[in-house]
């Protein structure tokens, strides 16, 4: 099957990675991670390629990418962002699971 495919996406999602060996969020969880990509991707523009099974189509020059300073800018931003205030609460997260005794509503 013809895929449409966003190169931006492939070269932030790395970007991201690679941000986040580097860096501890309070949160890294898979909807964070999902935030953070949305948030970046809106930012970035979009760069879309066709693709059959993973194989590239359309070839377009390296030079319409945006440049990975800018990707990694864009990245850190919404790191930074989606970890002051993440989109979820802390029960919804797999990662934070102690200490939610108190948000449950039985404790009066
Ligand atoms: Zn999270």
């Amino acid at each position: 099957m013809y895929e449409l495919k966003n190169h931006t996406e492939t070269v932030v999602r790395q970007a991201l990675q690679d941000y986040l060996k580097r860096s501890k969020l309070r949160c890294g969880c898979e909807r964070c991670q999902s935030d953070i990509m949305a948030m970046t991707l809106n930012r970035l523009p979009a760069r879309y390629y066709v693709s059959l099974r993973g194989e590239i189509l359309t070839q377009w020059e390296s030079q319409a990418l945006p440049d990975q300073a800018r990707v990694m800018a864009e990245v850190v931003r919404a790191c930074q962002q989606v970890d002051a205030t993440p989109s979820h609460t802390a029960n919804d997260s797999v990662s934070i699971n102690e200490n939610n005794n108190s948000e449950n509503g039985y404790n009066q």
